[in-house]
Formats: C-alpha cells, structure tokens, sequence
C-alpha cells in the first residue's frame, strides 16, 4: 500500500470514493479546481494545486469528466517537480485513446498508468459497491487491493493494456444507456394504455424484460419522482458518443449504438445540466 494517496476529481463520483479512501485508513490528499475545501472529505487533507498532491502523493487517483481534462492533468503530473508520483489510477471515463495517450504521456516521465474505470453510479460510490474495471499492471493492482477494497465492492483485472478498461466501460455504458431509453418508451406505452407503472415494473422485474432501468433507475428515480441518480445526462451522452466512434472505428456493428447516441445527444440538447434518469421525461415530450 502506498505511503501516500492523492485524489483529484471531487464530483459526484470523486467525493464519495474519495470519502471511502480516507475512511478506509489511507494517507489522502485532495484537490478539485472548483473548490477543495468544501468538497474535502473527513480525515483528508486539502491541497491547494496539483503540485502539491504531486509533491506528496504516491499514487494518484483521477476522478475527471473527460479524455480532454484527464490527458491534461496527466501532461501537467508528467511536468511537475518535485514529484513523488509513480502511478497515476484514471478511475474517469474517457475512452480508449485517451487512456492510450495517458499511459503515454506519463510512461515518457517515468510514472506508471492504470485505466480503471468505475460503474455502479454515485449510490455505488457512497456505498463503496462500485466495480473497478483495471486496465495495467497485475502487480500494482494487488499492490493496491486493501485501497480498492476501501470503495469498491468488485475488481477486475480486464487487461494489461491502457485502453481496454476503457473498451469494457463504454460498452457496458451503452448497453445502460440503451436500457434507460427503451424503458422509458416501454413505460410510456404502458401507461398510455391504462397501467400503473410500479405494476408494469414490478411484472417486468420478475420477467425477460427487466433490466438496470427497471430495476433500479425506474423505481428508485422515476417513479418516485426525484431524477436524481447522480450522473449528468451530458456524461452519458459523451459514454455513448465514444462508444461509437470506437465501433465505427473498429468495424464491428453499430446499428443501434447510431440511434442511442443520436438521442442521447438530442436529450442533452434539450435539457442541458440535468440527471440522466431525465431521459423519461424528454422522451415524454417527444411524442
Ligand atoms: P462531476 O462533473 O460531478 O465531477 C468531476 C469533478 O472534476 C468536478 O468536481 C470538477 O470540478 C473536477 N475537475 C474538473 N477538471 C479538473 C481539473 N483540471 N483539476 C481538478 N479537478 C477538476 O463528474 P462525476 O459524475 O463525478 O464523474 C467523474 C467521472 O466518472 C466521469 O468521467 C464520468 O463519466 C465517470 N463516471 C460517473 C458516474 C456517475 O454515476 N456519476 C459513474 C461511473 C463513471
């Protein structure tokens, strides 16, 4: 386990994961360009640049929004001095390239890259439930385990090449952004016909139709009304866009993906800053 760990990225993702690390017994560093402080969780020190967690920090874990913002972070880690920094853990969603470029990047300044992307959503995150999808060396993976352990509840070991956690964590997120959006038309259609929907889903859940939306998403945001899963429309919107650019690029099939993609772009569209669970609402309206 290393000395000290530092945690960039305090989102909705970072800060429970973060919370977690610290929980878990582990010497953290935080730092997150809107504001650390307030975002800090218990028993974790703020610092005021990355500089500072560089300076310090063992492994460094990113919790970021994008390709664009993690290969920046990583080109500024790989500039930095003094720097105690010899792995750098992409816990974001950025796609296979930009994990490539990462690794990259980094290895040309000596420091090692794990792309180890995350799903199970912010609940996941809170709970320490997520799964960790490790894309690197096997070794540092076993080398962080009691860490992993601290916020996670299951660790794959996909890969040893940047870029294929990446791969697994756009597909799977397809295949939720899918489930989301044919839900909610299925859900439409069943109420335009007279059923209840904690009836239709309580069928579904327990037939050959039930799903992550039905099974969580809908009762737990869209029935009760809240939207509030905690992973910005946008996001997803931008999983599925790499998504698909990496199936054309590839030349494996991407009917569907094609028409996912368009939709979740025009749902991000149309309702800028909001929760993915959204989707039910602008499908409403679309008719
Ligand atoms: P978020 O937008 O809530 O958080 C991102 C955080 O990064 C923000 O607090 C922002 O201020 C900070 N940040 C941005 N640029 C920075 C920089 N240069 N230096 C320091 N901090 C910076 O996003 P999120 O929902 O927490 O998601 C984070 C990543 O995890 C994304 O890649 C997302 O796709 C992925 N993810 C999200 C979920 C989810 O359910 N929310 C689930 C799995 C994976």
């Amino acid at each position: 386990m290393p000395n000290t760990v530092g945690f960039i990225g305090l989102g909705q993702m970072g800060q429970p994961m973060a919370a977690n690390i610290a929980a878990g017994g582990a010497r953290l560093v935080v730092f997150d360009k809107a504001g650390t402080a307030e975002r800090a969780p218990e028993g974790a020190t703020s610092a005021a640049s990355l500089a500072d967690v560089v300076a310090v920090a063992e492994t460094i874990f990113l919790s970021l929004p994008d390709g664009p913002v993690s290969l920046a972070v990583a080109r500024e880690i790989a500039t930095i001095s003094p720097r105690a920094t010899t792995l750098v853990v992409d816990l974001s969603t950025i796609g296979p390239d930009a994990a490539r470029d990462a690794a990259e990047i980094l290895s040309g300044a000596g420091i090692g890259y794990a792309d180890a992307p995350v799903s199970g959503g912010a609940a996941g995150a809170k709970s320490g439930t997520i799964t960790v999808m490790w894309a690197g060396s096997g070794a540092e993976m076993t080398r962080h385990q009691d860490i992993l352990n601290s916020f996670s509840k299951n660790q794959f070991h996909v890969g040893d090449s940047a870029g294929q956690g990446q791969a697994l964590k756009i597909l799977n997120n397809f295949l939720s952004a899918t489930a989301m959006a044919a839900t909610s038309e299925a859900v439409l259609y069943g109420l335009s016909e007279g059923l209840d929907m904690k009836t239709l889903l309580d069928v579904v859940n327990v037939s050959t139709g039930q799903n992550t939306a039905t099974r969580d998403k809908f009762p737990e945001r869209v029935l009760t009304g809240t939207f509030d899963a905690g992973f910005k429309t946008a996001l997803l919107a931008k999983d599925v866009r790499l998504y698909l650019a990496n199936v054309n690029k590839g030349n494996t099939p991407g009917d569907i993906a094609t028409l996912i993609s368009a939709l979740w772009d025009k749902c991000d569209n149309a309702l800028p800053g909001s929760d993915f669970t959204r989707i039910y609402e602008f499908t409403e309206k679309m008719k």
